[in-house]
């Protein structure tokens, strides 16, 4: 049977690397984006220029009909889901006193309703398969907290439950549920901090750097694979030590 992974977010950054590394372990992978079809399509073309087979698909997460058409897109193409990894996510800070009501649900919806509805979709058939991996990128902010992020805080704090409950409802069925709570990862969503954030960042992380989105992606083609078969229901830390 072919190796099929769908990396949510798949066009820059993370998610980016995730799919790249997943490729060179031999899956097929869809490339999902939601609005910028230029560097799904970038990353789809790099992949096939290392010999791999992916596809870009756009939806956006929060959206069921999108989630239900990407799922069949791929199904269509290339058959059984063994791998999801939900990885889009967004930022919409602001301190909560002045927090709109659509900052706190784009949020939400985006990094939280989107890792229910996409799971909701690929397990059914995992469950028929009676193998599956599934590995929800979070964030050590869901554990530390963070002022002017209480909605991605709660987003991301929110994956971990239900990761947990996730992993013990489909344990007998042999599919694994983890999380990945990454630190400072140098991405487009961090690009944008001022060079003293950056600074006072990178005092409080033991290792005395930033980390790759490389770092994370070798850690989430761990999980996937046969190595990872024996956890689950687990939040891995890939933080340089800033949660120590
Ligand atoms: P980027 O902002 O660089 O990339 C986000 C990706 O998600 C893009 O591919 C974007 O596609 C996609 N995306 C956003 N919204 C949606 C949506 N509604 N539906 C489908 N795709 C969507 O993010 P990062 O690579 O930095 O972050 C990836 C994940 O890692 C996120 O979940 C983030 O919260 C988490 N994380 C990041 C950290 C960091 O330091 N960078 C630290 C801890 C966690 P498009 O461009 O088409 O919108």
């Amino acid at each position: 049977m072919d190796k099929v992974a769908v990396v949510t977010g798949g066009s820059r950054g993370i998610g980016r690397a995730i799919a790249l590394e997943l490729a060179v372990q031999g899956f097929k992978v869809a490339v999902n984006y939601r609005s910028q079809e230029a560097q799904a399509q970038k990353v789809v073309e790099t992949i096939r220029g290392m010999g791999g087979e992916a596809m870009a698909v756009q939806a956006h997460v929060a959206s069921n009909r999108d989630v239900e058409e990407m799922a069949k897109r791929v199904k269509e193409a290339w058959g059984f889901v063994g791998v999801l990894v939900n990885n889009a996510g967004i930022t919409k800070d602001n301190i909560l006193v002045r927090m709109k009501e659509e900052e706190w649900d784009q949020v939400l919806e985006t990094n939280l309703k989107g890792v229910f509805l996409c799971s909701r979709i690929f397990i059914k058939d995992m469950m028929k398969a009676r193998w599956g991996r599934i590995v929800s990128i979070s964030s050590v902010i869901g554990m530390m907290g963070n002022p002017g992020q209480t909605n991605y805080a709660a987003s991301k704090a929110g994956l971990v439950g239900f990761t947990r409950a996730l992993a013990k409802e489909v344990a007998s069925r042999g599919i694994t549920v983890n999380a990945v709570a990454p630190g400072y990862i140098e991405t487009e969503m961090t690009q944008g901090l001022s060079q003293k954030v950056k600074e006072a960042m990178l005092g409080t992380i033991p290792l005395g750097r930033f980390g790759s989105p490389e770092e994370v992606a070798k850690l989430v083609s761990f999980l996937v694979s046969s190595h990872g078969g024996y956890i689950t229901g687990q939040v891995l830390v890939v933080d340089g030590g800033i949660t120590l």
